[in-house]
Protein backbone atom coordinates (compact mmCIF):
# COMPACT_ATOMS: atom_id res chain seq x y z
CA UNK A 1 0.00 0.00 0.00
CA UNK A 2 1.78 2.95 -1.39
CA UNK A 3 0.72 6.47 1.27
CA UNK A 4 1.48 8.81 -1.69
CA UNK A 5 -0.83 11.50 -2.30
CA UNK A 6 -3.90 11.64 -4.44
CA UNK A 7 -7.21 11.63 -4.25
CA UNK A 8 -8.30 9.10 -2.23
CA UNK A 9 -12.18 9.12 -1.01
CA UNK A 10 -12.54 10.56 2.25
CA UNK A 11 -15.66 8.89 3.57
CA UNK A 12 -14.58 7.48 6.57
CA UNK A 13 -13.16 10.11 9.39
CA UNK A 14 -9.72 9.69 9.81
CA UNK A 15 -8.45 9.26 13.66
CA UNK A 16 -5.20 8.95 15.13
CA UNK A 17 -4.27 6.26 17.20
CA UNK A 18 -2.14 7.99 20.25
CA UNK A 19 -0.19 5.52 20.91
CA UNK A 20 1.63 4.68 17.37
CA UNK A 21 0.22 7.66 15.65
CA UNK A 22 -1.06 6.08 12.68
CA UNK A 23 -4.04 7.04 11.05
CA UNK A 24 -7.25 4.93 10.40
CA UNK A 25 -10.74 5.21 10.12
CA UNK A 26 -12.18 5.63 13.53
CA UNK A 27 -14.12 2.36 13.06
CA UNK A 28 -10.72 0.75 12.79
CA UNK A 29 -9.76 2.67 16.45
CA UNK A 30 -11.41 2.27 19.80
CA UNK A 31 -12.53 5.36 21.31
CA UNK A 32 -11.40 6.28 24.89
CA UNK A 33 -13.53 8.85 26.33
CA UNK A 34 -13.31 10.89 29.58
CA UNK A 35 -17.09 11.01 30.43
CA UNK A 36 -18.34 14.85 31.60
CA UNK A 37 -19.12 13.19 34.70
CA UNK A 38 -14.95 12.50 35.02
CA UNK A 39 -14.32 8.70 34.99
CA UNK A 40 -12.67 8.07 31.69
CA UNK A 41 -14.47 4.48 29.56
CA UNK A 42 -13.71 2.58 26.75
CA UNK A 43 -16.24 4.00 24.41
CA UNK A 44 -17.08 1.20 21.57
CA UNK A 45 -19.76 2.87 19.41
CA UNK A 46 -17.45 6.12 19.86
CA UNK A 47 -20.45 8.46 20.84
CA UNK A 48 -20.26 9.29 24.32
CA UNK A 49 -19.78 12.93 25.00
CA UNK A 50 -16.33 14.11 26.33
CA UNK A 51 -12.67 14.31 25.24
CA UNK A 52 -11.85 11.00 23.28
CA UNK A 53 -9.07 9.72 22.06
CA UNK A 54 -8.65 6.45 19.88
CA UNK A 55 -6.84 3.77 19.91
CA UNK A 56 -5.63 0.65 17.43
CA UNK A 57 -7.21 -2.70 18.19
CA UNK A 58 -3.80 -3.97 18.78
CA UNK A 59 -2.87 -4.88 22.27
CA UNK A 60 0.24 -3.66 22.08
CA UNK A 61 -0.93 0.17 21.42
CA UNK A 62 -2.96 -0.17 24.71
CA UNK A 63 -0.15 -1.69 26.40
CA UNK A 64 2.00 1.04 25.31
CA UNK A 65 0.01 3.81 25.98
CA UNK A 66 -1.13 2.44 29.53
CA UNK A 67 2.53 2.29 30.48
CA UNK A 68 2.92 5.86 28.79
CA UNK A 69 0.29 7.40 30.51
CA UNK A 70 -0.09 8.56 25.96
CA UNK A 71 -3.81 8.02 27.22
CA UNK A 72 -3.78 10.62 30.52
CA UNK A 73 -2.32 12.84 28.55
CA UNK A 74 -4.71 12.84 25.70
CA UNK A 75 -7.51 13.25 27.72
CA UNK A 76 -5.74 15.51 30.03
CA UNK A 77 -6.64 13.77 33.24
CA UNK A 78 -5.50 11.27 35.55
CA UNK A 79 -6.59 7.66 35.65
CA UNK A 80 -7.95 6.40 38.84
CA UNK A 81 -7.14 2.93 39.65
CA UNK A 82 -10.39 1.74 39.27
CA UNK A 83 -10.53 3.34 35.06
CA UNK A 84 -7.00 2.22 34.82
CA UNK A 85 -8.05 -1.47 35.91
CA UNK A 86 -10.71 -1.16 33.23
CA UNK A 87 -8.43 -0.27 30.35
CA UNK A 88 -5.90 -2.83 30.97
CA UNK A 89 -9.00 -5.06 31.17
CA UNK A 90 -10.19 -4.50 27.70
CA UNK A 91 -6.93 -4.08 26.55
CA UNK A 92 -6.32 -7.98 27.62
CA UNK A 93 -9.18 -8.57 25.32
CA UNK A 94 -7.72 -6.80 22.09
CA UNK A 95 -5.75 -9.08 19.89
CA UNK A 96 -2.16 -8.78 19.15
CA UNK A 97 -0.95 -8.10 16.37
CA UNK A 98 2.55 -7.46 14.92
CA UNK A 99 1.88 -5.67 12.28
CA UNK A 100 -0.90 -3.28 11.40
CA UNK A 101 -2.70 -4.07 8.15
CA UNK A 102 -3.92 -1.17 6.57
CA UNK A 103 -6.08 -2.19 4.67
CA UNK A 104 -8.62 0.90 4.62
CA UNK A 105 -11.74 0.91 3.58
CA UNK A 106 -11.06 1.76 -0.42
CA UNK A 107 -14.62 0.13 -1.02
CA UNK A 108 -17.61 2.56 -1.26
CA UNK A 109 -19.50 0.02 -0.03
CA UNK A 110 -20.02 1.01 3.91
CA UNK A 111 -20.36 -1.81 6.28
CA UNK A 112 -19.02 -4.24 4.69
CA UNK A 113 -16.03 -2.76 4.81
CA UNK A 114 -15.79 -3.76 8.58
CA UNK A 115 -13.12 -6.19 8.77
CA UNK A 116 -10.80 -7.50 11.26
CA UNK A 117 -7.49 -8.97 9.87
CA UNK A 118 -6.03 -11.86 12.21
CA UNK A 119 -2.77 -12.04 10.96
CA UNK A 120 -0.40 -12.75 14.04
CA UNK A 121 2.86 -14.11 11.72
CA UNK A 122 2.87 -13.20 8.28
ZN1 LIG B 1 -1.90 2.22 17.42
Amino acid sequence: MTRKSGPRPRRVPQRTCVACRQEQGKRELVRIVRTVAGPVEVDPRGRKPGRGAYLCRNRACWEQALRRGTIEHALKTTLSPADRAALVAFAATMPLKSVVSTRAAEDSSGDSAVEIRDNELT
